[in-house]
C-alpha cells in the first residue's frame, strides 16, 4: 500500500478526527493546531473533544499521527488539507476567515519545486475552492515560489458522536477536482476506506451488512453544493416531522406512529423522522443559514430552506409553551433540563436547542436547573452568558439598565 505524507490545519472536531483516522489507516499525518490549550492536550495524548474512540485511535497510531502549531512542519506533506470552522456571519453567509487565514499560511509556507494537493475539508460555498486556488496562486508569484498546487474539495459528512464509525465506514466519499490528478491523490488517500482493506479496530467492527462506499468523483463547485445541499435535505426532514407533529397534537394523531408509517416508504425512509426539539449543532443551522445567503447573492430565494429553519425555531417556542400549559404557569417553578449537547454522544452546544429553551423558560420566569454526563465544561461557559442576558433582562424590566 502507497502511504502517503497528509498535513491537516485545524485538529477540531473533523480535522483531529480525519487526521487520526488517516494515521490508523497508515498514513503519515501532521495536523496544525493554533489553539494552544488544545495543542497541549493532543501532544500529550489526551482528546480534548468528546468524540468516542478517537483517544485510542489516536494511541493506535502512535508515531505516525504528530501534533504542532508550526505551519513549515506541515508543507513537508504531499497533500495539506484544510479542515477549519467556516461559523455563521451576522448576515447567514459563512465566515471564511478562517479558511483563507490557513490557506495563506499554507502558501506563505510552501516549498519551491515541490507539488501539493490542498484538500478543502471545511464547508465552504459554491466558488470558495477557486477563490482560495487564485489566492495561493496570487502568494506564490508575489514569493516568486516555484512550488505547484492543485485545491481538491472534498466536503466531510461526519455525524458527532459517531465520527469514527463514519469515517471507516462511509456511505460515500466526495471528491470535487479540477482534473484526473486531484481525483487520483485522493484516491489514493482513501483506498484502504474505498477497498475496505483496513483491519478494524475491534471496538469499531465492520457493521454486518455494510459494502463499499461510492466515490462520487465530479467537479468542485457541485461537490461544495452536494455538502450543503445534504445537510439542508436533513434538516427540512426532520422540521417536516415536527411540523407533523404539530397537526397530529391537534387532531389527535401520533406522530410516532405517522413517523413509522411513511418512514417504512423506500422513498422516504425512517431516519431523521423523531419528532423532538428539532435540530441544531455546529452544522445544520449554519449551513441552511449560508445557503440562503448564497442563494441571495445570486439572487435566488430559498423558500423551503427558509421555511426549514422557522418551523425548526417554532419548536422550540412550542415546547416551553406547551410546558407552561401542563405547570399552569412557570411562577414558583424550576424546571430540570436533561441534556445540554446537541444531541447524544458529543460535547458539542454550538447552537443547541436546549440553549434556546433554557433561556425562554428564564425569560418567562422559570427557574432552571440543567445536567450533561458529557457537555457540563462547554455549558458552564455558554449558560455564564445565559446567566448574564438574564440578569440583563431583569434590571432592564425593573428599569434600572438604559436600553441603548
Ligand atoms: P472546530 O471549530 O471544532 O475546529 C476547527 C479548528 O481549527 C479549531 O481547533 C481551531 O483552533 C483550528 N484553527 C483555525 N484556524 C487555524 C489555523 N490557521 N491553523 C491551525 N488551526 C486553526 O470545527 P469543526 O467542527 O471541526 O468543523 C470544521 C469544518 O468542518 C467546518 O467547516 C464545518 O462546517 C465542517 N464540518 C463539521 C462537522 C461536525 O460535525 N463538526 C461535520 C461535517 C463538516
Amino acid at each position: 500500500m502507497d502511504f502517503m505524507r497528509i498535513a491537516i490545519i485545524g485538529a477540531g472536531y473533523v480535522g483531529l478526527t480525519t487526521g487520526a483516522a488517516l494515521a490508523y489507516l497508515g498514513h503519515h499525518v501532521t495536523c496544525v493546531e493554533n489553539d494552544g490549550r488544545k495543542l497541549a492536550s493532543l501532544k500529550g495524548g489526551r482528546c480534548p473533544i468528546r468524540e468516542p474512540g478517537v483517544e485510542e485511535i489516536m494511541r493506535d497510531a502512535g508515531e505516525r499521527l504528530l501534533f504542532t502549531s508550526d505551519i513549515s512542519e506541515a508543507v513537508g506533506a504531499d497533500a495539506i488539507m484544510i479542515a477549519v470552522g467556516t461559523p455563521s456571519r451576522e448576515d447567514g453567509s459563512a465566515d471564511l476567515r478562517y479558511v483563507e487565514g490557513a490557506a495563506r499560511e499554507v502558501a506563505e509556507a510552501m516549498r519551491s519545486g515541490r507539488r501539493y494537493t490542498v484538500v478543502m475539508k471545511s464547508t465552504v460555498p459554491v466558488g470558495t475552492n477557486r477563490r482560495v486556488r487564485d489566492m495561493i496562486r496570487e502568494i506564490l508569484s508575489e514569493r516568486d515560489s516555484t512550488a505547484e498546487f492543485q485545491v481538491v474539495s472534498n466536503p466531510e459528512f461526519l455525524s458527532e458522536g459517531q465520527a469514527l464509525r463514519d469515517f471507516l465506514y462511509p456511505d460515500r466519499i466526495v471528491v470535487g477536482a479540477d482534473g484526473p490528478e486531484g481525483l487520483e491523490v485522493m484516491r489514493r488517500m482513501y483506498l484502504p476506506v474505498l477497498e475496505q482493506s483496513f483491519e478494524p479496530p475491534v471496538w469499531l467492527p465492520r457493521p454486518a451488512n455494510y459494502t463499499r462506499p461510492s466515490l462520487v468523483a465530479t467537479d468542485p463547485a457541485s461537490a461544495e453544493m452536494i455538502k450543503y445541499a445534504a445537510n439542508a435535505f436533513l434538516a427540512l426532514k426532520v422540521s417536516f416531522i415536527n411540523e407533523m407533529a404539530g397537526l397530529c397534537e391537534r387532531v389527535g394523531a401520533d406522530v410516532r406512529e405517522v413517523a413509522r408509517g411513511i418512514g417504512l416508504d423506500p422513498r422516504i425512509g425512517p431516519r431523521f423522522l423523531q419528532a423532538g426539539a428539532g435540530w441544531g449543532g455546529s452544522c445544520f443551522p449554519k449551513d441552511t443559514a449560508a445557503l440562503i445567503a448564497l442563494g441571495r447573492d445570486n439572487g435566488y430565494e430559498m423558500p423551503i430552506v427558509s421555511a426549514t429553519r422557522l418551523v425548526n425555531q417554532r419548536q422550540r417556542v412550542h415546547i416551553v409553551d406547551k410546558l407552561e400549559d401542563a405547570l399552569d404557569g412557570f411562577a414558583g417553578k424550576t424546571v430540570g433540563v436533561l441534556g445540554i449537547a446537541f444531541k447524544p454522544g458529543t460535547d458539542d452546544i454550538r447552537d443547541a436547542p436546549s440553549l434556546d429553551i433554557m433561556r425562554l423558560l428564564r425569560e418567562r420566569g422559570a427557574r432552571v436547573r440543567a445536567h450533561d454526563p458529557a457537555a457540563m465544561m462547554n455549558a458552564r461557559a455558554a449558560l455564564d452568558g445565559l446567566r448574564r442576558f438574564v440578569e440583563w433582562m431583569q434590571s432592564y424590566n425593573e428599569g434600572t439598565t438604559c436600553a441603548s
